[in-house]
């Protein structure tokens, strides 16, 4: 071929094959099946920034939306949990935000009307930079502040959705003691992602076992503080007894002395652990003890954090973990 012929092929092939190429490319793209069936279409955007009660400093401050979720799973989770379980912290953190949020323009708070959210345990914890950095020993900053900055930024903006809606509740908590519960069974709303699972991956848990000795009076006196209006009466080990457990074997139903409680309301009498716990006796007479003896931490609902760490120890990545603790949700 003359060097002007080579010349010519050469231009036919840059005019018609170019953009022949870009056009199948192109075409192929937009009919893919895959694109469409890993979408979603309500995806919801998250805001720039969100206005956050400061508990302790009593006003509010106006800060990063990324910034306030990364904050979040610092004050959550410790920096040496898997970076699939700090990565799925940050996606159930986030949404939980975003439910907050989106709660926040039908109706305000009681306890914080000027935010849709607070720094307390009432939301989600949340320290401070600095706060986060002086309650670490002085190596966090540079490893595990980096470390949780970076599995927030993996996540960016994803959010946890069931049937296409976004989840309206993405509860969370410390450690199971190998099974979560029902939400309706905790709380008194039942959710279809919120249901009791296995979670058998929390070696290492704290709150394992955790025994509390009370004097009989002393749980008799707990109770009267908080439900004044059930009075049980004198307690003795034979009035004391579980009566029934629920799905996730914590203590659903428990008759004590004269009136009746639910497990939740034991705990929250007592400062118990879990719910999840058994009780025995010592000693006798005036003298004797109840010794409650709890498994896991926290209210049993969601995620587990620690079975999150466990999962991600396996080999699970953070949408394998949120989708075990939050059954049928997918992340987009
Ligand atoms: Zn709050």
């Amino acid at each position: 071929m003359k060097p002007f012929v080579q010349i010519f092929v050469l231009i036919l092939v840059l005019l018609i094959g170019v953009p022949l190429v870009l056009g199948l490319v192109s075409g192929r793209s937009e009919k893919n099946p895959d694109t469409a069936e890993d979408g979603i279409e309500n995806k919801i955007e998250t805001p720039a920034t969100v206005t956050v009660w400061i508990e302790k400093e009593g006003k509010t401050e106006e800060m990063d939306f990324e910034e306030y979720v990364t904050r979040v799973v610092a004050s959550e989770m410790p920096a040496d949990f898997g970076e699939e379980a700090l990565k799925a912290q940050s996606v159930a953190a986030r949404t939980y935000t975003m439910a907050k949020i989106i709660k926040y323009r039908e109706k305000r708070p009681a306890a914080h009307p000027d935010a849709p959210l607070c720094s307390a345990t009432h939301c989600q914890a949340y320290k401070s930079e600095e706060e986060l950095i002086a309650c670490h020993d002085a190596g966090w900053k540079d490893d595990g502040w980096k470390k949780i900055q970076k599995a927030c930024k993996a996540t960016e903006g994803e959010l946890l959705y069931y049937n296409g809606e976004l989840v309206m509740q993405p509860l969370f908590f410390s450690s199971s003691g190998g099974q979560t519960e029902n939400s309706e069974d905790v709380f008194s709303g039942a959710y279809p992602y919120l249901v009791s699972v296995s979670s058998p991956y929390e070696e290492g848990a704290t709150h394992t076992n955790e025994e509390k000795e009370f004097s009989l009076y002393d749980v008799k006196a707990a109770l009267a503080s908080s439900y004044p209006d059930r009075a049980t009466g004198t307690l003795t080990a034979e009035n004391i007894k579980i009566k029934s457990r629920t799905a996730g074997g914590r203590v659903d139903t428990m008759q004590i002395g004269a009136s009746e409680f639910k497990g939740t309301e034991v705990r929250s009498a007592l400062k118990l652990s879990s719910a999840l716990f058994s009780v025995s006796f010592k000693g006798s007479g005036a003298d004797a003890k109840i010794v409650f003896t709890s498994n896991g931490s926290g209210h049993g609902v969601g995620l587990s954090q620690y079975g999150a760490r466990g999962m991600a120890a396996a080999g699970s990545d953070y949408r394998e973990i949120l989708t075990h603790y939050y059954t049928g949700t997918k992340v987009y």
